[in-house]
């Protein structure tokens, strides 16, 4: 966004960093009932015009470059899943992560949040939940591929495990770092309506963590 006074800019300011996450129907989010995931097709327009952003300020900072490059992966990664409809790679979830819930149940995660047990059925031994055969049993499912979702937490884990992303991050790590203002990109709140982001943000259900 430039400021001006009597046409002249004055000061430029640009995003810090390009993140977004796909709006999903969660139960813990309450929003079953709601239709807030995006097209494919305008999330996709979304993530490129976010990659462009990441692509054209590269940190020098090894931490933020990690995190970039990361966010790289999973940008493309999270369109895939939306436009395939599928698990574009494994998805570890109730094997890498879990969720426990405040009132003791434990999800192999929050997309399908169907509960494994309640660890305060077993004397709050967490062992004896991840071993059931409800744990079992939803292992299994996703392994067998049964369900796809584009959700960032799992997204992130499942793209450390997966060897091929992991070298497509290691490469983004190891590219050389560039800021092209020729190809800077502006966000929407810069008046440019036309943008790609600008777009897909009116999109329905499109949202932009900050
Ligand atoms: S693909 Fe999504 S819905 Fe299926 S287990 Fe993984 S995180 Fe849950």
């Amino acid at each position: 966004m430039t400021w001006r006074v009597a046409g002249r800019p004055i000061v430029t300011v640009t995003p810090d960093s390009y993140i977004t996450e796909v709006a999903e129907k969660r139960v813990e989010l309450e929003t079953m009932e709601r239709d807030i995931t995006p097209s494919p097709q305008a999330y996709r327009e979304a993530v490129t015009y976010l990659r462009r952003g990441i692509a054209s300020r590269r940190s020098w900072r090894p931490l933020a470059r990690l995190v970039e490059s990361l966010r790289f992966e999973y940008y493309d990664l999270a369109a895939r899943i939306l436009e395939e409809r599928r698990q574009v790679i494994d998805c570890c979830a109730g094997l890498a992560s879990a969720h426990l819930a405040p009132d003791g149940h434990v999800w192999g995660c929050c997309v399908r949040a169907e509960p494994l047990g309640n660890v305060r059925d077993h004397d709050y031994d967490f062992r004896t939940v991840w071993r059931s055969a409800r744990a079992e049993a939803f292992r299994a499912s996703v392994k067998n591929r049964e369900c796809a979702c584009p959700m960032a937490n799992a997204s992130y884990t499942n793209l450390l495990l997966d060897p091929r992303s992991l070298v497509r991050v290691m490469r983004n790590l190891a590219s050389v770092p560039h800021h092209d203002p020729a190809h800077a990109v502006r966000g929407p709140e810069a008046g440019d309506r036309g943008s790609a982001l600008g777009r897909a943000a009116r999109a329905p259900g499109f949202t932009i963590p900050r």
